[in-house]
């Protein structure tokens, strides 16, 4: 039966009767000689996946990982170039780097990398598959035009990430920009201006007129003193993709973020499905390197396929190793290794959870039509706090389940409570390969009612 099974994940119909081709049969009979390695792989892998801990003395600075978030059209990208333009130095001036992804910019000899995909959800997404990619999220609101929904939803996945956020108010240049109102309107999110008693920092800039742009690379570079990152860069390298693709002439190529330890060109690596040896190695601004340190984005060459977005890499001994790991994680399935090491919240087994001590805190989403709503739903359901798990409000807000709040929700392990509203259609498909529980409702009685059964484990199955 073991047979069989093994058989039917490698997409094979059999049954114990059939007859297998001779060079098929050797194949399994070679894996099946050592039934210990079997095991063995999935140990590699819990191995792997799990974060090791690191000593102290060998932890060394490393430069600080920082990605832009915002509302559309609030000049994400457009600060992105400015600071790289403002950021090129004399030898480079006219020379177009192709772009790889990432960049690193020098500010007064120190580093910061910048990752090139500006939004919260490419962000989570990275975050969703269980890899924390940035420290520093800067926050893009435009003077002119304040806090709007995607703020709101950058500012709560930025938080439920745990990550720094500064504030960059842009567009300063326009007539119509009003610096004072923007802070006025983030103190409802807890960013508070220094000098009004709290702690954010707020850099006004000019994507445009560059104005500002030194300031805010100071800015980061000072958060990123206070929050002391480190990383050991002697040990073998560990690291997420950023993005990847198939070049017609190189093969598969990935950008990768070095996390840790140092990557060389001849590393064996394993990347998910992927395996490889590094043949090249690219730095963002376009120059072959042999070795990337922690925090720095490199290009790669040598994969055998493309790895995703979001993949986390890591160096191993030898090609045997590489292989055997991206060997195991096709055959169990990314999303069976996923679901194993991250547990899928649902109201379903939230009383299970909560007797088994694993939960002391249920995270909820709420999307609804209107805004008074939102809070009544919001303000309702916080109440059902016991002492056993706290009731927490990830994000809030108005309109259909987009999305970027299904993202949020499998990366911070959340469920989803729509009140008058439903997802959209590509939510809805994310969900559901996700994994992500989502309930609608169109009565805030049935919502406190379900939630509150849930919690003490007597609610009703749906079927
Ligand atoms: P994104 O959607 O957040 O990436 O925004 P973009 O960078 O594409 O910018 C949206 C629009 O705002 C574009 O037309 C930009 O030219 C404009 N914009 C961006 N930054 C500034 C700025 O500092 N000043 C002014 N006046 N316009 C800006």
């Amino acid at each position: 039966t073991a047979l069989i099974k093994k058989l039917f994940l490698a997409g094979k119909m059999v049954n114990v009767n059939s007859e297998l081709p001779f060079d098929e049969a050797s194949e399994i009979a070679l894996e099946y000689n050592c039934i210990a390695e079997e095991e063995e792989k999935v140990d590699v892998i819990e191995e792997l996946l799990k974060e090791d801990e690191e000593d102290e003395k060998d932890m060394v600075p490393r430069p600080p990982v920082v990605c832009v978030m915002g509302h559309v059209d609030h000049g994400k990208t457009s600060l992105l170039d400015a600071i790289r333009q403002t950021k090129v130095t004399s030898g480079e001036a006219g020379g177009i780097t192709q772009a790889i992804g990432a960049s690193v910019v020098d500010v007064n000899g120190q580093t910061i990398t910048f990752l090139d995909t500006p939004g919260h959800e490419a962000f989570t997404a990275m975050r969703m598959r269980g890899a924390q990619s940035t420290d520093i999220a800067i926050l893009v609101v435009a003077a002119d035009d304040g806090v709007m929904p995607q703020t709101i939803e950058a500012i709560n996945h930025a938080k439920a990430a745990g990550i720094e956020i500064i504030v960059a108010i842009n567009k300063i240049d326009k007539e119509s920009a009003n610096i004072e109102r923007v802070k006025q309107e983030l103190t409802e999110y807890e960013l508070i201006p220094e000098d009004w008693g709290g702690s954010t920092i707020f850099c006004p800039v000019s994507a445009h007129t560059k104005e500002g742009i030194d300031n805010l690379l100071e800015m980061i570079l000072l958060t990123a003193d206070v929050l002391e990152l480190k990383a050991n860069p002697n040990r073998k390298a560990r690291g997420i993709v950023i993005e990847a693709e198939l070049d017609k002439g190189r093969g598969p190529v990935a950008t990768m973020l070095v996390q840790k330890g140092t990557l060389h060109v001849g590393d064996y690596i394993a990347v998910g499905a992927s395996h490889g040896k590094v043949r090249a190695m690219t730095n963002s601004r376009g120059e072959r390197v042999t070795e990337a340190l922690p925090s720095t984005p490199v290009q790669i060459q040598g994969l055998n396929t493309v790895p995703d977005a979001g993949e986390i890499f890591m160096a191993v001994d030898n090609e045997k190793e590489a292989r055997t790991i991206s060997e195991t994680y096709i055959s169990q399935g990314k999303e069976k290794l996923l679901a194993d090491t991250k547990q899928r919240m649902s109201l379903d087994d939230l009383y299970s959870q909560i007797q088994a001590g694993n939960l002391k805190e249920l995270k909820i989403i709420i999307k609804a039509d209107v805004q008074g709503s939102v809070e009544a739903v919001k303000q309702s359901l916080l109440k059902l706090s016991n002492d056993e798990v706290v009731i927490k409000c990830i994000h809030a807000g108005v309109g259909a389940i987009n999305e970027s709040d299904i993202i949020l929700a499998s990366a911070s392990n959340a469920i989803v409570i729509g009140f008058n509203i439903r997802p959209d259609a590509r939510a809805k498909d994310m969900a559901d390969s996700e994994g992500v529980d989502v309930r609608l409702y169109r009565v805030i009685y049935n919502a406190i009612e379900d939630i509150d059964s849930a919690m003490k484990g007597m609610l009703d199955p749906i079927y």
